[in-house]
């Protein structure tokens, strides 16, 4: 699986706004707040950008959030398209129902690189069965939880003290502490996703 492996902040750097791709770290000691300057630009850009850069960098801006690559990407936002009801409001649901975003959004892990080596070494179970794809799609109902190996881990109990102090549970998930496992409750509602980008701006994009 192509993934991306350089500096993830200068992603930030690039898309002129926090990501959150390093957790704790994104509200400690963010780059961005020191360093806010695109990567490589010698000089600021002159003019106004175009119809077209604006719609781009707004989907970079999303794809770079979930942490995905162009095809993958462009598939989800095509099965969005071919759904029932407003294409970008399916399209951020689908992203954050996403087995490895849910794991995040739950306070089981501080970011979403951590969750996705989480669900590929085969530490998290849906419904109780091991599975190991990230990007598999939690359905309302089902139940993720981390295998016991993971209980007492201590970045587990750091990401479970981060979520309590930084990053709320939303209220679609049922989170068990005990259990160590997360319910979907039903769909999430557009405000409730993580993504705060201007969404029609990428359906647009999709649908020159
Ligand atoms: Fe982005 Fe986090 Fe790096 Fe800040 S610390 S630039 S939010 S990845």
């Amino acid at each position: 699986m192509a993934r991306y492996t350089g500096a993830v902040c200068r992603l930030c750097r690039r898309e002129q706004t926090k990501l959150f791709l390093k957790g704790e770290k994104c509200y400690t000691k963010c780059v961005l707040d020191n360093r806010p300057t695109p990567p490589g630009a010698a000089k600021p850009q002159r003019g106004k950008p175009s119809e077209f850069k604006i719609r781009l960098r707004e989907k970079q801006k999303l794809r770079r959030m979930i942490g995905m690559t162009e095809r993958p990407f462009a598939r989800v936002m095509a099965n969005a398209s071919k759904a029932p009801g407003n294409a970008a409001v399916v399209l951020l649901q689908t992203l954050e129902t996403r087995l490895d975003n849910v794991i995040r959004r739950a306070g089981l892990a501080t970011s979403l690189s951590t969750a996705r080596q989480m669900v590929q070494h085969g530490h998290v179970k849906v419904n109780g069965e091991t599975l190991n794809i990230p990007s598999y799609k939690v359905r309302v109902g089902e139940t993720v939880s981390l295998s016991g190996k993971l209980k007492g881990n201590v970045n587990v109990n750091l990401a479970q003290e981060f979520c309590e102090k930084k990053a709320p549970r939303p209220s679609y998930l049922e989170y068990d502490a005990h259990k160590l496992s997360v319910k979907l409750l039903r769909e999430p509602s557009r405000d409730e996703t993580a993504f705060s980008v201007n969404d029609q701006l990428i359906v647009e994009y999709y649908s020159r």
